[in-house]
């Protein structure tokens, strides 16, 4: 099971690249490894023999709580009076703070800074139950995002909080069952995409196979936008079964509907821009060019050089094509502008080679308005150049000919049932209520 689980991380890795984990079971004990890195840096043969067994979970930590040390990676493991649990979570809770408050106020010892422990205090100190009515008490407890793999030693359980923020997809290899977030994770070792976790719903799976209980009422869910956007892989289908790819292309095409420019060339800010810029090429015309080439390599532990090397930053990355670009107007596609500055370093970058005639920046989602608190790590709302800038003072900002964004009812064209969405980064509606201390981030001005 650890040896599937890996590869699936593997699969996973764009999805955090801070640390990595696995917790297997062999039916008697559970076994644990993890550490800071990439998969391919956590993982060798020596360590997954040192994970036997016919179950097994893994994470691939990318922090928007708690800080990047070990302690934070995930799984998360417990010992119990019923045993041993082990927990990794996708996804931000809402307002645990009290909940941690009191439970630290009756003894509870936290060996992290990151939210997703609460879940294992829960289940500990339930004064009865199997684990999954434990489970199952504990969930109900936490509001937020989480989409929840557990495991004791002898079951595998999914939970998918009532809204579905983030994705739960369930997949079959051989007799064997497999969740991962994204079902990129199944075709890297062979296993059909089944269906998804249902919002709310917790799957047990046993000896006795797969049970499925509803946990939550059912509420209109609130899928998270920008995983088609941004955050998920192309090649994967998410939400009941609908392609990354394809949705990228589709916001491409309707942004070249709603934005149409005259220009020679279309390139992409890679690689999540690449389906909208070829969807928008597709649409208005005009050829998708290689403009752009990222290179793949640059890892965490890069060090800035002392010499001063313009863009660096961005050019270690990133680097323009000259020849593709020399003498043309070229419009960009990227997929967002957060706080505007890759945009910017991006136009100078190209104006730089000399001899471009005009560059357009397209954005195949909508203006960044809303800092994310369900698990997308996005500044909070001060920082996004959108949601204090108008359109105009963004075009001046990043030095581009022209700018022009997807509008949100663009966005909800495409997409399908689009009312089962929770596009706060868009139009700072938040699905759900929060109190506390997030609250500031929502602040314009201090
Ligand atoms: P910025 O430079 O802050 O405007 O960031 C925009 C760029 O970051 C775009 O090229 C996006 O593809 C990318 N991006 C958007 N959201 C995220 C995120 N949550 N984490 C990392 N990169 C992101």
């Amino acid at each position: 099971a650890a040896n599937l689980t890996y590869l699936g991380l593997y699969a996973l890795q764009h999805r955090g690249q801070e640390g990595s984990g696995i917790c297997s079971s062999d039916g008697r004990r559970l076994y644990i490894e993890k550490s800071l890195g990439l998969v391919a840096e956590v993982f060798n043969e020596k360590v997954l023999n040192k994970l036997p067994g016919h179950i097994a979970i893994g994470h691939n930590r990318y922090s928007t709580t708690g800080s990047s040390t070990i302690e934070n990676v995930q799984p998360l493991m417990a010992t119990y009076s019923l045993g041993s649990i082990a927990i990794a979570h996708n996804g931000n809770l809402i307002d645990i703070d009290t909940l941690r408050d009191k439970l630290e106020k009756e003894g509870a010892i936290f060996q992290s800074t990151s939210d997703s422990e609460i879940f294992l205090h829960l289940i500990a100190r339930a004064k009865s139950g199997e684990p999954r009515e434990r489970i199952a008490n504990a969930v109900k407890q936490i509001s937020g995002a989480f989409s929840l793999l557990l495991m004791t030693e002898r079951e595998l359980i999914a939970v998918r909080d009532p809204y579905g923020i983030r994705p739960l997809a369930l997949g079959k290899v051989k007799d064997a069952y497999v969740v991962a977030s994204e079902t990129c994770a199944f075709d890297l070792i062979g296993a059909s995409y089944i269906r998804d976790i249902n919002p709310g719903e917790m799957l047990i799976i046993d000896e006795n196979g797969i049970n499925s209980i509803k946990l939550f009422n059912s509420v209109k869910p609130a899928y998270c936008v920008f995983e088609f956007i941004y955050f998920a892989r192309p090649d994967s289908y998410i939400f009941d079964h609908v392609c990354v790819n394809t949705v990228r292309k589709e916001l491409g095409r309707q942004l070249a509907r709603e934005h149409k420019v005259d220009a020679d060339i279309v390139i992409a800010v890679p690689d999540s821009g690449v389906p909208a810029a070829m969807g928008y090429a597709e649409e208005s015309g005009i050829p998708f060019e290689f403009g752009l080439i990222r290179n793949h390599y640059v890892g965490r532990t890069f060090i800035e050089p002392k010499q001063s090397i313009r863009h660096f930053g961005v050019k270690i990355k990133l680097n323009p094509v000259a020849d593709a670009l020399k003498g043309k107007r070229v419009i960009v596609i990227d997929d967002s502008i957060v706080r505007g500055t890759t945009s910017k370093k991006i136009v100078k970058m190209i104006r730089e080679i000399g001899g471009t005639k005009e560059v357009h920046m397209r954005v195949s989602s909508p203006p960044t308005i809303g800092p994310c608190f369900y698990g997308i790590d996005t500044p909070s709302r001060q920082e996004l150049i959108a949601s204090s800038h108008t359109i105009e003072e963004i075009r001046k900002y990043i030095t581009a000919d022209s700018i022009a964004y997807l509008s949100v009812e663009g966005l909800k064209k495409i997409l399908p049932n689009s009312d089962s969405y929770c596009m706060a980064c868009f139009t700072c509606q938040y699905p759900i209520e929060f109190q506390s201390k997030k609250k500031h981030q929502l602040e314009l001005f201090k």
